[in-house]
């Protein structure tokens, strides 16, 4: 089978992944998710002018000679509604976010005032709207606070709240199960038997795709028993948005993944130009998409980041081609390889440095299995086909958060 450009294998999948319907979701569970509507604010915030400061309320004016006296008529907590005005040469203690109290236009510190019995004087004088804050200085009834297409971050949570819009309509999250392939897998703490692994991917892919936003499950493992897994797949497919294997979708005789999808989905086997995760499966099962990704850890990481990530963001409807950034970072020291016709994504560990670049260097051993040196990395760097990146040289990477 020839090999196919990341690229392509990449539209391939980007194409059959359709965006989820919208739902009127509540606040609380919508953080990270994409607005499907402009937002409007149907209340002013503040909803009242109030203090910015804990201190008196007054007439400025009375304030204008430093020194004078007022008398003390009361005093407003946040929450309080006034009870009474207050009139010429008087002052009312007032606490942050209390109501201003009629015939008071401004609000003296704490900090500038001397308290003596129930009288005050002020050692600063202030202007007719000093410390107050307006109602609607925030959001002015009717304007928009969010665009459709936002991604709401807990700053946006906030606003919501804050004009009392307790549901938001966006695009839905993905239901998406996980389950790993493979008859010498392992789950639990006993001891291997001969030939026994234990199962490292599903744990691993089940971080991942919460990480990139979805609802998950962990279907656990699967025996390569091809009635078992049909039905397993056939019976998943209906319940959730998008299938996510590990195992069995290479050449070996025993890849029943490969044999039992290929019978039940509309199924692409691909055998993409990269290095790890050559061997990548894509398809719809009853209308649900099918990540086959490859079973060695490395390769199932690789792959669900830059085949299933970007798709299941899409299906949120994210910007799939922005998902992770990309800068030219400084190879800090050769990223060796020898030409074979793929693109390596060699994993790096990196920070931005004092000069403001990415600077690079391997995390260690690159082979598929070896998955603890490739868990430290921050970035993905891609090394293009040849004879692999000189120290100081300039290096594509994916930053990985
Ligand atoms: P496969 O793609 O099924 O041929 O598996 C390729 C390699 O990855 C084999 O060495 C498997 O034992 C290993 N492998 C497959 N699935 C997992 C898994 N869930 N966790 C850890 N290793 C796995
Ligand atoms: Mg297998």
């Amino acid at each position: 089978m020839t090999m196919i450009p990341i690229d392509e294998a990449c539209s391939h999948v980007l194409d059959r992944c359709a965006e989820l319907p919208v739902a009127n979701t509540p606040i609380e569970d919508a953080l990270g998710l994409v607005t499907a509507a402009d937002i409007t604010a149907a209340e002013d915030v503040p909803p009242f002018d109030n203090t910015a400061v804990d201190g008196f309320a007054v007439r400025a004016v009375d304030t204008a000679t430093i020194g004078s006296m007022l008398t003390v008529v009361g005093t407003m907590a946040a929450g309080a509604r006034p009870d009474r005005a207050v009139g010429p040469g008087e002052a009312m203690r007032i606490m942050t976010g209390a109501p201003i109290p009629p015939g008071a236009d401004a609000i003296v510190m704490v900090e500038d005032s001397i308290v003596a019995g129930d009288q005050v004087s002020f050692t600063r004088s202030v202007q007719s709207g000093d410390a107050i804050r307006r109602s609607g200085s925030d959001v002015v009834t009717g304007t928009m606070v969010l665009r459709q297409g936002t991604v709401l971050t807990p700053a946006h949570i906030g606003v919501l709240a804050s004009i009392g819009r307790l549901h938001v309509p966006v695009v839905r999250r993905a239901r998406v199960a996980v389950l790993s392939t493979g008859d010498e897998l392992v789950r639990g703490e006993r001891s291997l038997a001969p030939g026994e692994i234990r199962e490292s991917n599903a744990r691993m892919l089940t971080g991942l795709v919460a990480q990139a936003g979805c609802e998950v499950v962990d279907l656990g493992i699967v025996r390569d028993d091809e009635a078992v897994l049909a039905e397993v797949l056939l019976d998943v497919a209906g319940r959730f948005d998008a299938i996510v294997t590990s195992g069995g979708v290479s050449m070996g005789d025993f890849d029943v993944v490969k044999a039992v999808l290929s019978r039940i989905a509309d199924m692409r086997w691909m055998q993409i130009a990269i290095k790890p995760a050559k061997p990548f499966a894509f398809g719809l099962l009853n209308g649900t998409p099918v990540f086959g990704l490859p079973g060695n850890p490395v390769s199932s990481f690789v792959s669900f980041e830059v085949l299933a990530r970007p798709a299941l963001r899409r299906m949120m409807g994210h910007d799939a081609t922005a998902d992770r950034v990309r800068v030219v970072a400084v190879a800090d020291e050769p990223l060796r390889r020898g030409p074979d016709g793929k693109t390596h994504y060699v994993r790096v560990h990196g920070a931005f440095e004092p000069d403001g670049r990415f600077h690079v260097r391997s995390t260690g051993e690159q082979g598929s299995h070896q998955l603890a040196a490739t868990a430290g990395a921050s970035a993905l760097a891609l090394v293009p086909d040849g004879d692999g990146i000189p120290v100081g040289k300039n290096v594509d990477v994916l930053l990985l958060t």
